[in-house]
């Protein structure tokens, strides 16, 4: 790491988007907080959006995908309940920038991108930040990760018109899931756990994520299906 990462230029900057993006708008977990004030997000954006990376919004990563608004990550990650004990899935790596707040908040995280060049650019900025609790495949998330299962809390950051079946089936008891179920416009920010009586479902509001795609998700070819076909 170079000096001038190490001395972060964005700290102030990164202060203030927590207090005003995310704590003001009711995201009350300290820990939550404190990785959201951490994680350096610009270094997950390409440098010349750098100046962008801590506006109340989206930005584009490459390839059509995008890394979410702060608030999103927020929102989503208070959803899992983490305590620091758990073992984590997360679907959609995209820049890692999600993966990097949940390595602070849980024991060990496994995440998958689809996409080969993100997952690679995403792994290489978690190496140099020094995360060795964060394990990135590349792959169908929609499958799951069979291997590593049972998870203690399973995070979707792309869109899906259903809840994957392999992921409630990788979901450990009292689990949670987080997803975006919906149309390809827009979703509803869903959880699921998994109890010793059967599934629950809440809702935590509507969003707009990218297409999770996938032998669980949208399917490769079917695509965006606009006003005039
Ligand atoms: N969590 C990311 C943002 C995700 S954008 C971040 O913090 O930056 C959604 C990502 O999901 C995209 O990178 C897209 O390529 C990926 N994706 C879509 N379908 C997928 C699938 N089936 N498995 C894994 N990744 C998928």
């Amino acid at each position: 790491m170079t000096s001038s990462e190490q001395h972060d230029a964005y700290q102030k900057v990164r202060a203030d988007m927590v207090e005003a993006q995310i704590r003001r708008r009711g995201v009350s977990d300290p820990r939550v907080l404190r990785a959201l004030t951490k994680v350096p997000r610009h270094l997950f954006v390409p440098s010349h959006l750098w100046e962008q990376a801590y506006g109340d919004h989206p930005l584009p990563i490459g390839e059509d995908q995008t890394i979410s608004q702060p608030y999103i990550v927020a929102l989503m990650t208070e959803a899992l309940d983490l305590t620091g004990a758990e073992k984590v899935l997360e679907l959609g790596t995209g820049s890692g920038y999600q993966a990097a707040v949940l390595g602070e908040l849980a024991r060990e995280v496994y995440t998958i991108e689809r996409l080969a060049s993100l997952a690679e650019s995403a792994r290489l900025v978690l190496e140099r930040l020094g995360y060795t609790n964060i394990h990135v495949r590349i792959g169908d998330g929609t499958l799951g990760w069979p291997e590593e299962s049972p998870f203690d809390a399973i995070l979707v950051t792309a869109g899906s018109p259903q809840v994957p079946r392999p992921l409630v089936e990788q979901l450990a008891l009292n689990g949670r899931l987080v997803i975006p179920v919906g149309d390809q416009y827009s979703q509803t920010l869903t959880r699921v756990r998994k109890t010793a009586a059967g599934l629950q479902h809440d809702y935590l509001g509507g969003c707009r994520f990218v297409r999770l795609v996938g032998a669980h998700g949208w399917q490769e070819g079917e695509q965006r299906k606009g006003f005039f076909g």
